[in-house]
């Protein structure tokens, strides 16, 4: 059974798609931590860093993210990109994905 982004990759799950090409799609996050909270994934499906063997996607990965920034308009006032891998981070979903955070300001170190 394909995994929830794999479900929201493929259309079978709504979401509010903010940037889609043939590897990559970007949706703002169902339970927005910050004003900007984009979860940025590759389309085929990787679960988690451990399984990441496709460097090239991380290319693609991160140009999007760049441009997001400046589109969402925080590239200026500053932004967070996270990813938690595994049980001490708290990963939920077994489908990598970053995560673009920004429009406030963000405290440090995380809890
Ligand atoms: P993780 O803790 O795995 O790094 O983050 C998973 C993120 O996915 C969470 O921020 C959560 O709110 C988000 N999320 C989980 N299910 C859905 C969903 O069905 N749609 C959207 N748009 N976000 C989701
Ligand atoms: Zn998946």
């Amino acid at each position: 059974m394909a995994c929830i982004f794999c479900k929201i990759v493929n259309k079978e799950i709504p979401s509010s798609v903010v940037y889609e090409d043939d590897k990559v799609l970007a949706f703002n996050d169902i339970a927005p931590q910050a004003p900007v909270h984009v979860l940025i994934i590759p389309k085929a499906h990787v679960a988690s860093m451990a399984e990441l063997e496709d460097m090239e996607v991380v290319r693609d990965l991160f140009s999007v993210m760049k441009r997001l920034a400046e589109e969402k308009g925080i590239a200026k006032s500053g932004y967070r990109i996270v990813i938690n891998h595994g049980k001490d981070a708290g990963q939920a979903v077994p489908h990598l994905h970053f995560h673009l955070l920004g429009g406030r300001p963000l405290t440090w170190p995380p809890g």
